[in-house]
Parts: C-alpha cells; structure tokens; sequence
C-alpha cells in the first residue's frame, strides 16, 4: 500500500483507491470513500460521493445535524465487522470522542494502516474509551492538541469544577447559560448532570435537542427540557446552547432575559489555547485526546511510523519522534509513502532526521522543547 495525502487520506495499492475523511464531496464517482464520524468537517463526502462508508450512528447523526445535505447512496458497517473494499480489508475500531465514531483499520497482505481520526483514549460518560489495535504498521494520529503548550486539566476534575460553578451560580439566583459543543460535548454534560444533580432542569437549544434524539436511540438515556417561549426558567434550571453568539439571541427570544440574572459559560478544548475572557466561566473539558493522551496512544500502539495530521502536525512528529523513539513526520509532508518500505525502521529514521534538518525544525525548536 501507497499512503498519500490528497485533500484527506489516499490509500494506494495496484492502481486501487480508497480514501478517507477527504475535505470535499465529489471526488470522483469511482474512488471508495470512508467517513470517520459526523462532525461537519469529517462528513463532506456524506453529502455527495457515492460509494461510502461510515457507521450507523454517524449516518443519523450526520442526517440530523445537516438536515438540507443528502446523504446518498452511503454504506453503513457496525464497529467490529471487517469488510473488504476491492484489495483493501477494512475495520472500524471505536474512537471515543462522540457516538458512531469510528478508528479505522486498514489491511492489505501483510500490511496494516491505522487511521485514529479524532479519538479520545479516556472513557467519556456516554461514549468508551478509544481502542488499541495491534501489530499496526504505520499510524495515522490525529494531531488536533498535539502541542505541548496545550495542557487540559483532569476531565474528573474539570466536571466537577463544572458542577460547582452551575450550583453556585444557582445558589445566586442566577441562572447559568452554558455554551458547548452541540454534537457530543452536550450530550456528555447533560448524561453527567443527570446522574451527579438530578434535580436540575436542563434547557437546551432544539439544535442539542435533536442530537439527544440520536443518543437516546442508542440507549444513551438522557433527562432534558427543549427550550422555547413555554419554558418556564426556575431556580433550579440551566441552559445549554450550542457555541455561537446566534444561539444567545434564541435565548432573549425565548425566555425573560437580563444579563444580571445569568452567568454565561463556555466548555472547549480551545479554552486551554485562548483566553475567552468574556465568558464568566470557562472550561477545557474536551472530547479530543490530549497532548499527553496522544504520546501514551503512540507507545502502546508501536506502530513502526507514525504520520500526523491536522492541528499541530510538525508539533507532534518531533515530541514523538524524540519521547517516544518512534519515527513520525507530517503527513503532508509524506509523497506517495510505501508501507513494505516503512517495516524496516532504520531506513525510515534517517529519511525524518533528514526531513527535520532540511526545514531545520531543530533550530526553531530548541527552546521551544
Ligand atoms: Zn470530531
Ligand atoms: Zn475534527
């Protein structure tokens, strides 16, 4: 097998393609197509290739969340069933992260692609944790906050900083509007309020609402109010809106709104990046792997190479390259890599020391590490 990147992943072998997560629909009727989860921007060939798969949960997530595109002619294949696609044997592994994501496994004869797409290695409250296939020959690792300067807190702890501040804010009379990842990170937070506070009446955004939908018909159960001009906001109610200022003008549409009587929050990874400061609560709860997660998943994983992508690629290469002692590059950076060449490690070390000093990291990076 060939590996490539061509707007998103391209396998090669004897002239047969398969691609993975590419970043836009119609790329050519004839290439077969894997889509790794729902998130909008995974999902661009759900709405136009024919000949893709992904899995059930992602189909209905995918059908809820953008209602106007089509998805056509879209295969569906449940975690654990290998299937094959012309030369390639293909297995979709669970990722964590959000409901029907999938890790995908590639084989073909004696070789092997891993592509983690977006992963947590944590167990979330609705979601396992992400698995770890074996004897792996190159992995495919989703670099999202693959940068040291990015350090999330403990996701326990982050919880329950979460629960205090909703608790407190009530305790104020005030009532808290949390902004927070629609697709996944909602679902979360309102499974842990239901089983840490059940007293709380949770309001949430219909855009929330119709996700839960989805969960719930995969047996995730979940407590919730949808919120409109019939909601009725007590002392005991949050709100839950997806992150974008348009959702707070839902709320002043909905509901008797004065800013004195509300605290507004937001849940994100990107809050361990940027400030937020005019949110009065923040919080780096996230559903993506964490610098340090990466690392662990790249030494119990032993792939012989790993190749990073998306976020903080180059970041990441060098931090595994050298803490981890297997090689690893960008992606991008890879032409037409050939996975028989790749088995045998020394060959392949020397080419990413190469790599290293040409663009000459090793200087940029020496205070930086
Ligand atoms: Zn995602
Ligand atoms: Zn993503």
């Amino acid at each position: 097998m060939e590996i490539s990147y061509s707007k998103g992943i391209l396998l090669t072998h004897n002239g047969k393609k398969l691609l993975i997560d590419p970043e836009i629909s119609k790329t050519g009727l004839a290439i077969p197509t894997i889509v790794t989860h729902a998130h909008s921007d995974h999902t661009a060939a759900l709405s136009n290739n024919s000949n893709t798969y992904t899995t059930p949960q992602t189909i209905d997530l995918f059908n809820v969340s953008q209602p106007k595109k089509n998805a056509r002619k879209i295969m569906t294949k449940n975690f654990y069933e290998p299937f094959e696609i012309e030369d390639f044997e293909i297995e979709f592994i669970k990722a964590g992260h959000l409901l029907g994501a999938a890790q995908i496994v590639v084989r073909c004869g004696n070789e092997s692609i891993h592509f983690t797409g977006d992963f947590c290695p944590e167990p979330l409250i609705t979601v396992e944790g992400a698995d770890i296939p074996k004897d792996i020959d190159i992995t495919i690792l989703d670099s999202t906050y693959g940068d040291n300067k990015i350090h999330f807190d403990d996701r326990l702890n982050e919880r329950q900083r979460l629960l205090v501040w909703i608790l407190s804010t009530l305790k104020e009379e005030k009532n808290p509007i949390i902004n927070l990842a629609h697709l996944g990170g909602a679902q979360e937070l309102i499974r842990f309020l239901n089983l840490l506070a059940p007293k709380l009446n949770i309001y949430v955004h219909p855009k929330i609402s119709i996700i839960n939908d989805i969960y719930m018909k995969y047996d995730v159960n979940l407590k919730y109010h949808i919120l409109d001009e019939n909601s009725k906001i007590d002392t005991a109610s949050v709100i839950l809106i997806p992150r974008a200022k348009s959702n707070l003008e839902y709320v002043k549409d909905s509901i008797e709104f004065s800013r004195d009587k509300v605290k507004i929050g937001i849940v994100t990874g990107q809050s361990a990046k940027y400030g937020f400061n005019s949110f009065d609560f923040t919080s780096n709860l996230s559903t993506h792997a964490s610098y340090e997660e990466l690392l662990e998943t790249a030494l119990k994983i032993q792939p012989s190479q790993i190749l990073t992508y998306y976020g903080y690629p180059e970041q990441m290469a060098y931090s595994i390259n050298y803490t981890c002692d297997i090689p690893a590059m960008e992606l991008k950076n890879c032409n037409s890599l050939q996975v028989n060449k790749i088995k045998s490690r020394e060959t392949v070390k020397t080419d990413h020391r190469e790599y290293f000093n040409n663009t000459k990291t090793d200087n940029i990076w020496k205070d930086w590490y």
